[in-house]
């Protein structure tokens, strides 16, 4: 089944939400369960000391990335995330434009959204992320309006989002992680006992 993508009631799709560690489990419908692995947001001027489904202890880094693309030049990303391939030496065409069409700063530095690898100019993404706190809706990318979820630099404030308005949804809707437990568990009794059932059957013929 494809992944749904879209910032729907909750449904019946494997939920979209993953991180460096995993996929979630779940359907789009049901609650996301936050990751316990160590978080990943780590570069030369600091790391995160919290799990990856948390907060993070730091904010994501501002500072230009210290890499060498594979053509030599360097990066024009974020320090400790993950490079965009573009250059504007080797590849002037291809090199982002903003709006306008207009050349960006040449101290711009760009992300590449981890949804769907298009590439923002970092202020634009912050921007579109950051700003109109008050609304809370998931963000889209502008090129291809795929909903922003799993790209890094944004993750706190997309698990924020789910936290305080997406799986409050999906509870009311599929009921509290522990009622979810409890039906699971209760499910695989009924499963179990006709199982059991099953194999008497089988055996007694
Ligand atoms: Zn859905
Ligand atoms: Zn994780
Ligand atoms: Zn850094
Ligand atoms: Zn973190
Ligand atoms: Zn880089
Ligand atoms: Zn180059
Ligand atoms: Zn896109």
């Amino acid at each position: 089944m494809e992944p749904c993508n879209q910032v729907c009631l909750p449904c019946k799709m494997p939920c979209e939400v993953k991180c460096t560690h995993s996929k979630c489990k779940n359907t789009c419908g049901a609650p996301c369960v936050p990751c316990q692995e160590k978080c990943r947001r780590s570069c030369v001027h600091g790391s995160c000391t919290r799990r990856c489904g948390e907060r993070c202890s730091r904010a994501a880094c501002n500072e230009p990335c210290p890499l060498k693309l594979p053509c030599g030049h360097p990066c024009r990303g974020l320090c400790g995330e993950p490079c965009p391939p573009i250059c504007k030496h080797c590849r002037p065409d291809e090199f982002p434009k903003d709006f306008l069409g207009y050349d960006f700063d040449e101290d711009a530095k760009f992300i590449r959204l981890q949804d769907c690898t298009h590439i923002l100019e970092v202020e634009d993404a912050d921007n579109l992320m950051q700003s109109d706190k008050e609304t809370i809706r998931i963000r889209c990318c502008p090129f291809c309006r795929k909903p922003i979820i799993n790209t890094y630099r944004y993750k706190d404030f997309v698990n924020e989002m789910y936290k305080t308005e997406i799986n409050p949804i999906k509870e009311r809707v599929y009921g509290t992680k522990a009622q979810i437990i409890e039906k699971r568990d209760k499910l695989r009794d009924t499963f179990t006992g006709f199982e059991e059932t099953h194999l008497q059957v089988l055996k007694s013929t």
